[in-house]
């Protein structure tokens, strides 16, 4: 069952091959059995599980189903759940218990989804390894003794390991396509705004957006279709119309102009992944697309540019967890300064608190100029070269990341490689641009990622053209076996 798309799965339940209950004990089952090997949830709900799942069987045998009622879905430890723990992978938030849920939680609720628990994450979204959650690591499935990629870590190698029929996941500058370039799996990070942030504990405002990990992008389609659209809550969420996503999977896709920039093949790409990138991209030629060559001369600019915004916006979003309103608190503090001190101290891990200082320095009197503005400044600069990319082409591709899935421990020790990593996924988020990962050629048995860029509110042609590209070729259906060691 779970190495079924959703629409397969889907028809089984209309057609009482196996009911919704039968479905989540199946992937619950799994979980009891498989998720100690790779750690990819913080918090199982196997009762509100079960219980959604009898409901969704009530709604298909009274006929108002809808495309994803019964499908067991899981989300991102970030997004907040009425009455079960959010964490956000921290010790701050160990014991924190949201009295609501986020709109995109109500609204896959509202579809019918049975959520199966939440999973692990790099603590507060900031990292590409998961190695940085409270929890402990996620190990990839593909190869335990590798990452699965950050933030949204648990999230992909719980859809890669058939631990849930799909997940949410958030992408700051690129948690979603990273993990699941990673793991094997289809990741999107939709237009800044299309997905309502309310109930998304917050890291970089202004880059946070909520999207999908599933295993094909028609699954994937069927799933934002659910999550997406105006929430007046999020006073950054997009008043646009949603548009069908399903619709256009099928729609050829010749003549269709692809940009390959000549950024993203550059010096440090491995050649391994740089081979696969461009066996996908003959696929494309072979579907009646034409490539050619572009420029985004200040794509190299985004990480250290985001290096300084993302941290910013966290040191002010992150000043609420004091000790006093939210999570954590420490024992007898002594005053009021040594409770806001202690608590902090204990309860953020040690890149949190990088970030945070670094955030803060750069908002500090004396170099707000020098730093953040000059940041924001590039950050025009590097969305004004999409705009003139999109002049030209219809879509843009490249790697989703430098490399596979690196080994566990391999970069903690240096934040400056972790945060090269992001270095092709972090200029889509400051753009707020939508982005897609996809599953092509594995290099050594390990998953690479094809990454495709669309205009603003162009996800629904991204899917289109995965789509397309995953009808030809089986890239997608590879799964890791997750054997006993
Ligand atoms: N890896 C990046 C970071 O550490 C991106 C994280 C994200 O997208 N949430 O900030």
């Amino acid at each position: 069952m779970h190495e079924q798309s959703i629409t397969a799965l889907a028809a089984a339940l209309r057609a009482r091959a196996f009911s919704a209950r039968e479905l989540t004990e199946h992937y619950l089952a799994r979980i009891e059995r498989l998720d100690g090997r790779i750690n990819a949830y913080i918090t199982v709900t196997a009762e509100q599980a079960l219980a959604a799942a009898e409901r969704a069987d009530q709604q298909l045998a009274a006929g108002s189903a809808g495309p994803l009622t019964g499908i067991p879905i899981a989300h991102k430890d970030i997004f907040c759940t009425n009455r079960v723990k959010t964490s956000c992978g921290s010790r701050m938030l160990d014991a924190f218990v949201a009295p609501y849920d986020a709109t995109v939680v109500q609204r896959l609720e509202a579809a019918g989804t049975p959520m199966l628990g939440k999973t692990n994450m790099d603590e507060f979204a900031m990292g590409s390894s998961n190695e940085t959650s409270f929890y402990g690591p996620v190990r990839n499935p593909w190869d335990r003794e590798r990452v699965p990629g950050g933030s949204s870590g648990g999230s992909a190698a719980a859809v890669a390991a058939g631990l849930c029929a799909a997940a949410t996941g958030t992408d700051t500058g690129g948690s979603i396509r990273q993990p699941a370039a990673f793991c094997g799996v289809t990741g999107l990070k939709p237009t800044y705004g299309r997905c309502s942030r309310w109930g998304m504990i917050a890291f970089a405002s202004s880059l946070d957006q909520a999207g999908v990990l599933a295993r094909s992008a028609a699954d994937a389609a069927l799933v934002l279709q659910a999550m997406a659209g105006f929430d007046e809550r999020d006073s950054t969420s997009a008043n646009e119309p949603v548009p069908d996503y399903r619709a256009p999977l099928e729609d050829d896709i010749a003549g269709l102009k692809i940009g390959l920039p000549k950024e993203y093949f550059g010096a440090g790409l491995d050649p391994g992944v740089a081979a696969s990138i461009e066996a996908a991209i003959k696929e494309y030629e072979a579907l009646g697309a034409s490539v050619r060559e572009i420029s985004l001369p200040n794509a190299p600019l985004s990480v250290p540019v985001y290096y300084v915004v993302a941290p910013a916006e966290c040191s002010s979003n992150l000043a609420r967890f004091d000790g006093v309103r939210y999570g954590h608190r420490c024992e007898a503090p002594r005053d009021l300064e040594d409770l806001y001190k202690r608590s902090r101290a204990e309860g953020f891990g040690a890149e949190v608190k990088r970030r945070i200082m670094i955030g803060t320095y750069v908002l500090s009197a004396g170099y707000y100029d020098a730093y953040y503005l000059k940041a924001q400044q590039l950050r025009h600069l590097i969305s004004d070269d999409f705009r003139r990319a999109f002049e030209q082409v219809d879509v843009i591709m490249g790697p989703t990341t430098p490399s596979t899935a690196f080994r566990l421990g391999a970069k903690t020790d240096d934040p400056v490689a972790m945060y090269l990593n992001d270095i092709y996924t972090i200029a889509t988020n400051l753009a707020g641009l939508p982005g897609l990962s996809i599953p092509v050629a594995p290099v050594d048995g390990l998953p690479v990622g094809l990454q495709l860029i669309g205009d603003v509110f162009q996800e629904g042609r991204l899917l289109n053209i995965a789509h397309q590209l995953q009808q030809r070729t089986d890239w997608h259906r590879l799964t890791p076996s997750l054997a006993a060691p």
